[in-house]
């Protein structure tokens, strides 16, 4: 693995530098620990915005696939990340915080004279993650059911009757 690029967060704005690169998935410890395998690959493009209404920021495009947890029937589940997002640069947290949070606003951070890209790509795709990833329909779970109940329809009544007692 190479060494880690690290940006001067208001000098990339300010002269509207632009890279990109790819990562494994694998690189991102914190979101390694919420993926069910590590598998693929994060492309990522940063662009700095000059100023423009007074405000130094940075363009943040992230695609890729991550391979979550279902959390309704615990199976795999690939998530197609697709993520374009503006950050404005601040040149402190007093400054971050002076101004309240918009939904709709831009989100604000603190810009460093050595920001690490990986962390501002990471940071970014751990906040598109959903809370609880689950399937639109869990196929696998429901399609056993089914087979069980063209089995034996009273095998599944026996289990409703005495799943009630308990
Ligand atoms: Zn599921």
């Amino acid at each position: 693995m190479s060494h880690q690029p690290v940006i001067d967060g208001l000098e990339f704005a300010r002269t509207g530098l632009a890279f990109q690169g790819t990562w494994p998935v694998s690189a991102f410890l914190r979101l390694c620990e919420l993926l069910r395998t590590e598998d693929g690959t994060l492309h990522y493009e940063l662009r700095g915005v000059p100023e423009k209404q007074g405000r130094l920021g940075l363009k943040l495009k992230v695609d890729g696939a991550l391979q979550l947890v279902c959390q309704r029937c615990l199976g795999a589940l690939e998530l197609a990340l697709r993520i374009d997002v503006s950050l404005q640069l601040a040149a402190t947290q007093a400054e971050v915080d002076a101004e309240p949070l918009t939904a709709e606003g831009p989100e604000r951070i603190v810009a460093g004279r050595e920001m690490p890209v990986r962390d501002l790509v990471e940071d970014e795709v751990l906040l598109a993650l959903p809370l609880a990833p689950r399937h639109e329909r869990c196929a696998g779970g429901q399609a056993q059911a089914l087979q069980d109940e063209e089995k034996s329809p009273f095998a599944v009544l026996r289990g409703l009757v005495s799943g009630s007692k308990h």
